[in-house]
């Protein structure tokens, strides 16, 4: 059932039955729907999750015409077209203390930022732009009318639908929540995640590294970037490779959760036992995707759990987590789907590669003094190097047709965003 991809090049890296990228993300995408439960929570509290209702704005914002402007609020009929005109102080209108009275022909009013504009007037005049002498004022020509002037609703406007089912919540929505003076929203519940390394090798931080052990890394990065999604996490720690383990871990994270991550024991031949279980106790393919890093991926379901089967190497994990399971993450907890940003920039480095997979190498993207993006590699690029991971800010995404470029090419860049 795998997508098969013409051979391209006698010496390239082309396997006939892997999987294209796009291809992979689509078939995820395909399966999953939003988890379900739904739960209310207090505005602060609702920051990274995704609104389970619309919202309608039920007040003007801001609920006032006001000054944009520390000046004076007057009639615009009063501006004049040459010369200048003296106008009357008649009273002050600050930010939450309004003037009572009303401004008519010939009349001002002294006016803070974020002050109430008051009856009769239309329009502010900066204070720089004024001479003041007692209670007259002294405007020059040149302004216009309306100007400084924020209108009732221009930001939003009564009845007006601010945000849709499936919006991700942002700062700057909470602030805009708070604006409309909502205390409490209605968002999906957080997606569950629990997730565990594979591998007798793997040595847990704190323990002393036996002989040929190595550090469990992968649920430093997994813990790091679910953290981000604001998604629950339950960290289920190390499993070694024995088959009781596996299934028993298998079975007691799909009860857990709605999505279950493993890393390592995917590549051929040196995890059987997890394929078998896997295979005896859900639905799962192995796919080998025409990646670099991170060819070998279990995606399936377990119970109700959907299960991704991570590569081991560090980098892989990483890179096939932000390529399919982020996306996975995101259209459980209802988001609704972005693409990711792609970004064609110059590279200040020479890539190597082999056609016949698309590379996510790694990348430092910056301004050069000119104010222009530039992307250059961040070195050895081996899947196993988180180092190169830890130094980027982007991936150099080269096509699966691409053979490297020479520094000076465009490449497409796919920065971070923060997860990484
Ligand atoms: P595997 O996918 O199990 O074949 O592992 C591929 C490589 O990644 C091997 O060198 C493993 O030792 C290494 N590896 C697997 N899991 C981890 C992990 N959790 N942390 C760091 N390295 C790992
Ligand atoms: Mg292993």
């Amino acid at each position: 059932m795998t997508n098969k991809i013409p051979p391209l090049h006698s010496c390239d890296d082309f396997d006939p039955n892997s999987l294209l990228v796009d291809e992979a993300r689509k078939r995820i995408l395909d399966s999953l729907s939003t988890v379900n439960g739904i739960e209310q929570l207090p505005v602060r509290q609702a920051l990274g999750r995704v609104f389970a209702e619309d919202i309608h704005s039920s007040i003007d914002v801001p609920s006032h015409t006001n000054s944009a402007m520390d000046g004076y609020a007057l009639q615009a009929g009063d501006l004049p077209k040459e010369g200048s005109i003296s106008l009357k102080l008649i009273g002050r209108a600050m930010a939450g203390t309004p003037f009572s009275g009303s401004v008519s022909a010939g009349e001002c009013v002294r006016i803070m930022t974020g002050g109430k504009i008051p009856k009769g007037a239309d329009t502010v005049i900066m204070q720089e732009n004024i001479t003041v002498n007692g209670d007259k004022i002294t405007i020059g020509c040149g302004h216009k009318a309306g100007q400084n002037v924020r209108q009732a609703g221009e930001d939003l406007a009564t009845g007006e639908r601010v945000f849709s089912v499936g919006d991700f919540i942002t700062p700057a929505d909470l602030g805009m929540l708070a604006s409309m003076g909502i205390a409490e929203v209605r968002v999906q519940r957080r997606v569950r995640v629990a997730f565990f390394s594979t591998g007798d090798e793997l040595c847990s931080v704190g323990q002393l590294l036996g002989d040929g052990q190595i550090y469990d890394s992968n649920r430093y990065t997994l813990h790091g970037m679910l953290t981000r999604l604001c998604v629950e996490i339950i960290d289920m720690g190390i499993i070694p490779d024995q088959r009781d383990a596996i299934e028993s871990a298998f079975q007691s994270a799909s009860q857990l959760a709605d999505v279950l991550i493993s890393s390592g024991g995917v590549s051929v031949g040196e995890a059987d036992f997890v394929k078998e279980i896997l295979e005896k106790i859900g639905e799962v393919n192995f796919w080998k995707i025409a990646m670099k890093p991170g060819r070998p991926l279990a995606v399936g379901r377990i119970n109700d759990c959907e299960f991704f089967g991570l590569p081991g190497n560090p980098v892989s994990a990483m890179v096939t987590f932000y390529q399919f399971v982020l996306p996975a993450l995101q259209r459980l907890s209802g988001q609704m789907a972005a693409s990711p940003l792609l970004l064609q920039v110059k590279s200040v480095s020479k890539l190597k590669k082999a056609v016949g997979r698309i590379d996510f190498q790694r990348g430092w993207l910056e301004a050069n003094e000119k104010g222009e993006l530039e992307v250059g590699s961040t070195g050895q690029q081996g899947s196993g190097m988180l180092s190169s991971m830890g130094r980027a800010n982007c991936f150099i995404v080269l096509p699966l047709e691409s053979a490297g470029c020479k520094a000076g090419a465009t490449v497409t860049v796919q920065p971070f965003t923060g997860l990484i």
